[in-house]
C-alpha cells in the first residue's frame, strides 16, 4: 500500500487555474469513519462555487475539494461492522478529489447493484436536493404542475425524473433546443427556451392559465421576481434552490400576497442530518433506482488532472447531466 496519493490540495481560492495536482498523505479513517478508494466524483456547481470563495459557506484552505464520489470500501475505522471492504458505495462528504477519501460512516449512501461507479457518483447531491425541494419541502402534490429550471443540467434531469415519478406534469427550461431535447426524452410535458420573450404566455398557456404549483428556482438573478409571482399558481411554492446567474434578484414581497404564494430557501446540507427526512428519501429513491425507472444522466467525464477542464465545461454552460471526474 503506498503511503501518499494524488490529490488536488487547494491553497488558494480561485478559477479553475488553483485546481493542481499535489501528493497527499493517505488520510487514515479515525473511529466510526470509512476510507473509500475512489473512483468517480461528481462534480457540482457548489464546487466551483466553493473553489472561488463565492458558496453560501466560505472555504477555508487549504482544503481537497469534491463532495460526492463514489469507489470501494478500503479501510473500516474502529467500530464500523456494517461494512465489507471492497464493497461498492456511494458518499456525501468532502475530499473526493483524490485517490482516497475518508467520510463518517453514516454518510455513505447505499447504492443499488445495477448502477455504474459513475451514475453512483451522480446520485447523492442532485437527487437528494430534488427529493427535497419538490416533496419534504414543496409538499408536491399529485397532478401538481413544477416549473424546472437549467432542465439539462445535474439538478435538472434529477427533478425531471423525480417530479415524473411523483406524479407531476413538468414545464422545462433550459437554454438551448439541445438542452431542451434532453428534458423531453426524460419525460417533461413542455419543453421552453429560457430565454424565450413570451415565456410567461408559454408557460400560463401549458397551464391553462393557471401558473405553476412549483417553482425549482435555480438560475436567480433577471427576472426572478416575475417568475416567483406572475408565473405561479395560487397557493404556488418558489423553491430558492440556487443563484447560477450570479447576479442580484429582487423581490417585492407584498407582490407575493395577490396569490398567496411561499418562498422557501432550500440547502441539502442541513437537511441531511436529519434522519427522518433522509431515511423518508431514501426510502422513495431506492426502488425507483433499483428498478431503473429513475437513472443518474452522466454527462462528461474528466481525469482528476483535468479538473481545470471540467470546472470550465459546467461553469460556461457546455455541460449537461453530471459532469464526473475520475481519479
Ligand atoms: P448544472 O448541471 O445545472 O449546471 C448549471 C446550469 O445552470 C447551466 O448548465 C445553465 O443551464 C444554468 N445557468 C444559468 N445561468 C448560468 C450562468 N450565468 N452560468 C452558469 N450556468 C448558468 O449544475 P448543478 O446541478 O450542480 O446546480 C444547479 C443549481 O442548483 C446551481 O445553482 C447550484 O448551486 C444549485 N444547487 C443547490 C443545492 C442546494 O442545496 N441548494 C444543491 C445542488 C445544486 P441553462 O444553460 O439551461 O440555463
Amino acid at each position: 500500500m503506498p503511503e501518499t496519493m494524488k490529490a488536488i490540495n487547494v491553497t488558494q481560492l480561485g478559477g479553475p487555474e488553483v485546481l493542481t495536482i499535489s501528493e497527499m498523505p493517505i488520510p487514515e479513517p479515525r473511529a466510526g469513519w470509512v476510507r473509500i478508494k475512489v473512483q468517480s466524483v461528481g462534480l457540482n456547481f457548489a464546487d466551483i462555487l466553493n473553489v472561488r470563495g463565492e458558496y453560501l459557506t466560505r472555504a477555508r484552505t487549504p482544503f481537497v475539494p469534491g463532495m460526492e464520489f463514489s469507489g470501494t470500501v478500503d479501510k473500516l475505522g474502529e467500530g464500523v461492522t456494517h461494512l465489507e471492504l471492497g464493497q461498492m458505495v456511494a458518499a456525501l462528504g468532502a475530499g473526493g478529489f483524490a485517490q482516497y477519501a475518508v467520510v463518517p460512516a453514516a454518510a455513505i449512501l447505499p447504492i443499488p447493484a445495477n448502477l455504474t461507479a459513475r451514475e453512483a457518483a451522480a446520485l447523492p447531491v442532485s437527487y437528494y436536493t430534488a427529493y427535497f425541494s419538490l416533496k419534504t419541502l414543496g409538499h408536491a402534490k399529485d397532478g401538481e404542475t413544477v416549473l424546472v429550471e437549467a432542465a439539462a443540467g445535474a439538478l435538472g434531469t434529477a427533478s425531471i425524473q423525480l417530479a415524473k415519478a411523483m406524479n407531476l406534469k413538468v414545464i422545462a427550461v433550459a437554454s438551448t433546443p439541445e438542452k431542451l431535447e434532453i428534458a423531453k426524452n426524460l419525460g417533461a410535458d413542455h419543453v421552453f427556451l429560457s430565454g424565450a420573450e413570451n415565456l410567461r404566455d408559454l408557460i400560463l398557456e401549458a397551464t391553462n392559465k393557471r401558473g405553476v404549483d412549483i417553482y425549482l428556482s435555480v438560475t436567480g438573478g433577471h427576472g426572478f421576481e416575475d417568475r416567483a409571482t406572475t408565473f405561479m399558481n395560487a397557493l404556488g411554492r418558489v423553491m430558492v434552490i440556487g443563484n447560477a446567474s450570479r447576479e442580484p434578484a429582487s423581490l417585492n414581497p407584498t407582490m407575493l400576497m395577490k396569490k398567496n404564494v411561499s418562498v422557501i430557501g432550500v440547502w441539502l446540507t442541513p437537511l441531511l442530518q436529519v434522519s427522518e427526512i433522509f431515511l423518508e428519501a431514501t426510502a422513495f429513491m431506492t426502488p425507483l433506482l433499483a428498478s431503473g425507472a429513475v437513472k443518474p444522466i452522466v454527462g462528461q467525464v474528466f481525469k482528476l488532472e483535468d479538473a481545470g477542464k471540467a470546472f470550465e465545461h459546467v461553469f460556461s454552460r457546455a455541460s449537461t447531466g453530471k459532469v464526473i471526474i475520475e481519479p
